[in-house]
C-alpha cells in the first residue's frame, strides 16, 4: 500500500480551500415572481445572474447548499484556455468552428481575469500562464511538429520550461494562471449579494416546468414563477426530470494538498519556473504550488456515478494513488506527505466540452464545461444571460450554442476510466522517465 506520509490526511466534505461562509442567504418560503430565474450558484449562475440584474433584470438566484459550494470552490484554481476536446474529435465533428471555438477559450481567460480585476476579488491570482507536458517522447515530438512556438506560446523540453525532467517536455501557454477557486467564488458571492439579486441558498429546487407562457420552480418550502429560467446546475443537471437524456454524466474529481513545501525544496526538484503543470495523460494529473506554501495536485483517476451524492468524500485509494504520482514526478519531494484531500463533482460531456442552449421556449442552460469551468462557466454565463436579455448572440456564445437538444451516450464509465487509467500507467512506465 502506498503511503500518503507520516501525518494523518483529512478528508473534508467540502473545498480545501476555504472555510464555508456563516452569513447563508435566507432559503425560499413561500412563492415569489420575477423575470429571469437562475437555478444553480456556481461561477456560471452568479455571474449569469450578476449580468442580468446590472441589465435591470429582476433576478432571483437559488443554490442548494451555499453560492461557490460545488465545484466552483473546489477545483485546482487552473484558469486556463484549454478547450478540452480531443483535437481529433475537434477536427471530425467541429471542423466548421474549431477557430470559433478556440477563440472563446480564449476569451474566457480574459473575462475571467477582468470580472476578478472589476470586482477587486481577492483570490490570490498569479498570471503564471500554464504547463501542459508531454508524457512520452512520442508525444513531446508530436508536439514540437504542431505547435508553433510564438512569444505566448514555448515549446521545450523540461530544461527550457524549468520543471522537473520527469515531465520530458511540453508547452508553457503564457495565458492565464492560478489562483485560489474558494475564494474567488465567495467573492464574487459577495458581489452577487450586494446587487440587487434576490439570493436563496440551501433551497434545492426539485422541479422546473415551462407552463407555456413562462417559467415555475418548485423548491421543498416555495415556488417561483419567471419569465424565464436559467440552469447552471452542472453535474446535478439530471437529477431534474426535465434535462435531456445524456447531457452528461457526473465524474468525481479529488484533490490533494500536501504539507508545506519550502523554496529550497522546490528549487531541487528542477521545477524552477514554478508554473503550473497538467499532463497530457487521458485523465490527467495536475500539480501546482499554493499562496500558502503547500502544493496542490488533482485528478489522475475519474469516477463516474448515475448520480452524484452530495456527501460524496474522496477515497483513500485514490488519495494514495495521487499522492504516488507526485512522488513519481518530484522524487526529491519522496519524504513531503499530503495533509488534506476533497473533491468535486464535474459534469463530462460526450464532447467534453461545454453545453450551452435552449431547453424549451423559456429555459435555457448552461453546464458541463468539464474540468475547464472555471474561466468559462462565468463566461458563458454572462454571454447566456446577455442573449436572454435580448441582445444579439455573441460570437463566442454561438460557437458553443447547441440547437439540438439530443446527446450522443458519453462513453465514460467506471469500465473506461478505468482502462484509461490503466493505459497512462503504462505509458508511464514505457516512457523510461520516471523511476
Ligand atoms: C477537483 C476539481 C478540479 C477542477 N479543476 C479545474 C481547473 O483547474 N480549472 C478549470 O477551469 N476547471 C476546473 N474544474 C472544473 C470547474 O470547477 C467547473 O467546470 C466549474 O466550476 C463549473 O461551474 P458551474 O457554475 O457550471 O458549476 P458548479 O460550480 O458545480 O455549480 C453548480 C451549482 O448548482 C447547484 N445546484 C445543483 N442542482 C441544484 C438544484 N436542483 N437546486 C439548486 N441548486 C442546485 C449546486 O449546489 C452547485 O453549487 C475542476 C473541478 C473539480 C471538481
Amino acid at each position: 500500500m502506498y503511503e500518503t506520509g507520516t501525518a494523518p490526511v483529512t478528508y473534508l466534505p467540502g473545498s480545501g480551500w476555504v472555510d464555508l461562509p456563516a452569513d447563508i442567504a435566507p432559503a425560499l418560503a413561500g412563492s415569489v415572481s420575477c423575470d429571469v430565474v437562475v437555478v444553480g450558484g456556481g461561477m456560471g449562475g452568479m455571474a449569469a445572474a450578476l449580468r442580468l440584474a446590472e441589465l435591470g433584470q429582476d433576478v432571483v438566484l437559488v443554490e442548494a447548499e451555499i453560492c461557490g459550494w460545488g465545484a466552483s470552490g473546489r477545483n485546482a484554481g487552473y484558469v486556463t484556455q484549454t478547450l478540452g476536446s480531443d483535437p481529433r474529435i475537434l477536427k471530425r465533428f467541429y471542423a466548421d468552428r474549431v477557430r470559433a471555438l478556440h477563440r472563446f477559450a480564449n476569451n474566457s481567460v480574459d473575462f475571467t481575469e477582468s470580472l476578478i480585476a472589476r470586482h477587486g476579488i481577492a483570490c490570490d491570482y498569479e498570471q503564471t500562464g500554464n504547463v501542459a507536458t508531454a508524457t512520452s517522447l512520442r508525444a513531446f515530438r508530436r508536439m514540437q511538429r504542431h505547435i508553433k512556438p510564438s512569444p505566448r506560446v514555448i515549446v521545450g523540453d523540461a530544461d527550457t520550461l524549468g520543471i522537473p525532467e520527469t515531465f520530458i517536455g511540453g508547452i508553457h501557454i503564457k495565458l492565464g494562471g492560478i489562483l485560489n477557486p474558494g475564494k474567488l467564488a465567495l467573492g464574487l458571492r459577495g458581489v452577487v449579494r450586494a446587487s440587487s439579486v434576490r439570493v436563496h441558498e440551501q433551497t434545492i429546487v426539485t422541479n422546473v416546468q415551462d407552463t407555456g407562457s413562462g417559467v415555475t420552480v418548485e423548491t421543498p418550502a416555495g415556488q417561483i414563477r419567471a419569465r424565464r429560467a436559467i440552469l447552471t446546475t452542472n453535474a446535478f443537471t439530471n437529477e431534474l426530470s426535465i434535462a435531456p437524456r445524456n447531457l452528461s454524466t457526473p465524474v468525481w474529481v479529488t484533490a490533494v494538498e500536501t504539507e508545506p513545501v519550502s523554496e529550497e525544496q522546490l528549487d531541487a526538484t528542477g521545477w524552477t519556473s514554478r508554473a503550473p503543470i497538467t499532463t497530457n495523460h487521458f485523465v490527467m494529473q495536475s500539480f501546482r504550488t499554493t499562496a500558502r506554501g503547500t502544493l496542490v495536485t488533482t485528478t489522475r483517476s475519474l469516477q463516474s456515478a448515475r448520480r452524484p451524492r452530495l456527501d460524496r468524500m474522496p477515497d483513500q485509494s485514490v488519495v494514495r494513488d495521487i499522492m504516488r504520482g507526485l512522488h513519481e514526478r518530484f522524487p526529491t519531494l519522496e519524504g513531503v506527505g499530503a495533509t488534506r484531500a476533497w473533491g468535486g463533482w464535474i459534469g463530462l460531456t460526450p464532447s467534453n466540452m461545454a453545453t450551452v442552449g435552449q431547453l424549451t421556449p423559456h429555459i435555457a442552460y448552461s453546464m458541463a464545461c468539464n474540468g475547464h469551468g472555471l474561466p468559462q462557466a462565468p463566461y458563458l454565463g454572462t454571454l447566456l444571460a446577455d442573449h436572454l436579455a435580448g441582445n444579439r448572440m455573441h460570437d463566442d456564445l454561438s460557437a458553443v450554442w447547441r440547437e439540438s437538444q439530443r446527446f450522443a451516450p458519453g462513453v465514460v464509465n467506471p469500465v473506461t476510466l478505468r482502462l484509461g487509467w490503466l493505459a497512462d500507467r503504462i505509458t508511464d512506465r514505457l516512457s523510461g522517465a520516471l523511476r
